[in-house]
């Protein structure tokens, strides 16, 4: 089972087999999508539960699902910046936020010219689930992020987020960095 936030704008076919869920099968698999709300109250309940292991649950959690939306793309388009030039709309569809992710930047990470690329996230989801605090608090999407290019360039890669939304920067910028 995959959790997505659902937003206006995902046209994907969504039927209703449970009362009140919406759910869709994709590649065989059953997909349930979650209102705002929800992701929220969810993603408060983790935090709140444990959070001292709760940034690494959601890393990971975001990781898997980077890896597998990566995976995806990577057999549709054959190079690692095109594939995730192409991931970019479905996260924004999803309703992650706005990925302004480079081009020539991705490019010349992929050939071994820069060893870091940053990524740019308006309108971050995690923003509007306001789970509030003094320091960058998207480790979903740091996950997200680090799992997609991972699995494009095929090596281990690291992340971590150097502006927020939620301590008060204009937008989130996940890093994205060679060992
Ligand atoms: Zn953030």
């Amino acid at each position: 089972m995959v959790l997505l936030p659902r937003s206006s704008e995902n046209p994907r076919p969504f039927t209703h087999t449970v009362p009140g869920v919406l759910t869709s099968v994709r590649d065989g698999r059953r997909v349930v999508a979650v209102d705002i709300e929800t992701w929220s109250a969810v993603c408060k309940r983790i935090y709140s539960c444990d959070p001292s292991s709760a940034p690494v649950m959601m890393d990971e959690i975001g990781r898997q699902l980077g890896a597998e939306m990566a995976a995806r793309q990577k057999k549709q388009t054959p190079f690692a910046e095109d594939a995730m030039a192409g991931m970019g709309p479905s996260l924004s569809e999803m309703g992650w936020g706005e990925f302004v992710i480079d081009h020539d930047v991705m490019k010349a990470f992929r050939l071994g010219r820069s060893d870091m690329i940053s990524i740019k996230i308006k309108m971050c989801a995690f923003y509007r689930v306001n789970l509030g605090g003094q320091s960058p608090l998207c480790h979903f999407v740091v996950g997200l992020m680090k799992g997609a290019l991972s699995e494009l360039q095929g090596e281990r890669l690291r992340a971590w987020e150097e502006l927020c939304t939620s301590k008060g920067d204009d937008f989130c910028e996940v890093v994205v960095a060679r060992r």
